[in-house]
């Protein structure tokens, strides 16, 4: 039904277009980036699929249903990696969607419905620093001020756009109505070990997890390493140290909540002087946003306490937040039936991850399907699913799609 060896293919072929030699990294509207969306929009073509780029970069690709113009049911993942990334994070949803539409196409089956599979320019934020922007396009919830952010080279989002060939004042007509999309779904690696851990090639995911980032400014007074005392002295970096375990601390105490320091700076960074100033990042995620809001509560607490205790001037600002993104009942209740049909056992499970999903929720319910990958690791050159299990998660979203009911979906 779906062809397993072609799946991995494809995302085999989309990883040879990297800036990073002997890996894998391909960020927003670079050329490795501009490469991919012509392959993608070739075999969106060659599945039956009209194909186009739209204003901010996404590869659209639109099987009609059996009339033109219907309601769509919208498919799709990013085309974008994380630096030194694996094959599979966003490209297996992209190409294992079109390999459901290449079905649909190749027996001549139309639905009630049309199919619109997105491949979206920016999920994982790695050039501009902010995440989903394809899909806050979609969903109509692009900040026009993101336009005004540079990339690390100083070049603005607009002017990226431009170079790529792209009308930044298009992009408000890339959302769409809601009554226009009928529920989002997307295929998506694991990103973790529980299906592994339990022989499941399969499970469909409850929630995605919400998150809230914070960058951390301390500043106490650099000095010389080897004539300040030790009682006088206002050491940025000890302080700091203090900060991240207890993130750690605060994140140990709820099997649910993980937070992280994922990056820290220290000036003036020399071995003989007293770090005056240190900067680091805070990510807190959990499947609740109460559980979330306290740890973060928490933790700004306890930064105050040790800055204070320190001597130490500490500024928090925060940089991003998403709350908890429910996959919708009536879609997982499809999706198992697609996965019970295939004589599998139904694992329900929430995702640590953020998703696109996160922002098409504002215009329709979404459902993700996860896929085994092995060692539960990603965001690595170590990424890697098998063969079969690309099949089983193709073929459990191409039963989805033609088991979709127009009717059953929420006015
Ligand atoms: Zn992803």
């Amino acid at each position: 039904m779906v062809e397993a060896a072609r799946i991995l293919q494809r995302c085999d072929a989309l990883a040879r277009h990297s800036e990073l030699e002997g890996g894998l990294t391909r960020v927003y509207l670079s050329p490795e980036h501009r490469a991919v969306c012509a392959l993608v929009l070739g075999w969106m073509r060659e599945a039956g699929m009209q194909a186009e780029l739209d204003a901010i970069g996404n590869v659209v690709g639109r099987y009609e249903g059996s009339r033109p113009g219907l309601p769509c049911l919208m498919l799709g993942s990013h085309l974008d990696t994380v630096r030194d990334a694996g094959k599979y994070d966003g490209m297996l949803g992209v190409i294992g969607a079109i390999e459901c539409v290449a079905s649909l196409n190749s027996r001549k089956k139309r639905l009630p419905f049309a199919i619109e599979v997105i491949g979206f320019g920016d999920e994982e934020g790695v050039r501009f620093g902010t995440t989903l922007l394809g899909s806050r396009a979609v969903a109509g919830s692009f900040d026009k001020q993101v336009l005004e952010m540079k990339d690390s080279s100083g070049i603005a989002l607009a002017d990226a756009l431009r170079e790529f060939g792209l009308d930044p004042a298009r992009i408000p007509q890339v959302a769409r109505k809601k009554h226009a999309v009928l529920a989002y779904a997307e295929l998506h690696i694991e990103q973790g070990p529980v299906l592994e851990a339990e022989g499941l090639p399969v499970g469909i995911v409850t929630a995605i997890n919400g998150f809230s980032r914070l960058r951390v400014a301390l500043r106490g007074q650099a000095g010389h390493a080897g004539t300040v005392p030790m009682h006088l002295r206002r050491d940025a970096l000890a302080a700091a140290a203090e900060c991240v375990l207890a993130v750690e601390m605060i994140a140990k105490k709820h099997p649910e909540l993980v937070s992280t320091v994922g990056r820290i700076e220290a000036k003036p960074g020399a071995i003989n002087v007293i770090p005056g100033e240190v900067t680091f990042t805070v990510d807190v995620r959990a499947p609740k946003d109460a559980l979330r809001s306290d740890a973060v509560r928490a933790i700004l607490a306890e930064i105050k306490s040790i800055s204070g205790r320190r001597k130490i001037e500490a500024k928090v600002e925060p940089l991003q937040e998403f709350g908890v993104t429910a996959c919708a009942p009536w879609l997982m209740q499809r999706l198992e039936r697609a996965v019970a049909a295939r004589e599998l056992p139904v694992r329900r499970l929430p995702s640590g991850a953020g998703h696109d999903g996160m922002a098409i929720s504002a215009i329709a319910d979404i459902a993700m399907l996860f896929v085994r990958c092995k060692g539960g690791i990603s965001h690595s050159p170590l990424e890697s699913i098998t063969a079969d299990d690309a099949a089983i998660g193709a073929g459990v979203l191409l039963h989805f799609i033609e088991n979709f009911e127009t009717n059953a979906v929420p006015a």
